[in-house]
């Protein structure tokens, strides 16, 4: 693996103060594994109380708005989470772009604005399943990249990309680690396009039913540098051991 890996917990909905406990047994075991970066986006509610009790993992946001202040009611700002005391912000996640028909420009828009306020950004892509059986899957990925991405002179330094194929999300359903391969390698190309030389930098996650018994496979495969993990983040026992696999497979 190129870089340190980075093991993300998105919380999605999922939360209340009675969950600064688990996140309390995260932050210690991420402690012990300090050849992996460890970030969780819990709701915004819990950014500020995670971000002050945890030094050793990194809290972000899962979207904010694309403009610094306003009019805009019930939405959070990029300056908000930076202040709230988060590092990154995922932006495009499927569930913004299917529920909330966020198109590539607004995720864009999002990612331009996040870095502007200082944060470091997750940009999410990923096929349908139609999509993906009508082998359309690889040109899906590179046009949402294309217009998702954002453009500032040094976003590739602080960009992720999460590969999170759509059917995957919350199903069980693994892709073969030879399709993530190719993924992620069809991703690295559309990177160097973007970006130039400075592609090679960006971070490759991989999202998607990733658990304990899966981790090490997925993590294993050629640039995967890491995993974008929901379901499985949700307790410190079966995110630790994502994160104790990917320490392993660091190594
Ligand atoms: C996600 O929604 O980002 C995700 C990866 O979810 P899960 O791990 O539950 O499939």
């Amino acid at each position: 693996m190129p870089h340190r890996p980075f093991i993300v917990g998105n919380w999605k909905m999922n939360g209340t103060r009675a969950q600064l406990a688990e996140a309390r047994a995260i932050e210690r075991g991420a402690a012990r594994h300090a050849g992996v970066r460890v970030g969780v986006a819990p709701p915004f509610t819990l950014i500020a109380a995670m971000a002050e009790d945890g030094q050793a993992i990194v809290v972000g946001g899962q979207d904010c708005h694309a403009e610094e202040r306003g009019a805009f009611t019930g939405d959070v700002s990029a300056v908000m989470l930076k202040d709230a005391g988060a590092g990154f912000t995922i932006v495009g996640h499927s569930e913004r772009r299917a529920m909330h028909g966020e198109s590539d420009a607004a995720v864009k828009a999002k990612a331009e604005t996040a870095l502007a306020a200082g944060l470091e950004v997750i940009v999410c892509v990923g096929e349908t399943e139609a999509q993906r059986d009508s082998g359309q899957a690889e040109a899906v990925v590179s046009a949402q990249l294309d217009g998702s991405m954002p453009r500032d002179e040094s976003a590739a330094g602080r960009v992720t990309v999460a590969y999170e194929p759509v059917w995957a999300i919350g199903t069980g359903r693994v892709p073969s680690a030879a399709d993530v391969a190719a993924m992620h390698a069809a991703i690295r190309g559309r990177l160097g396009v973007i970006y130039g030389e400075d592609g090679a930098a960006v971070r490759i996650l991989y999202g998607g039913s990733v658990n304990a018994g899966n981790a090490a496979e997925l993590l294993a495969v050629t640039d995967v540098g890491g995993a974008l993990v929901g379901g499985a983040s949700l307790t410190a026992d079966s995110f630790l051991s994502i994160v104790s696999a990917a320490g392993t497979s660091e190594e």
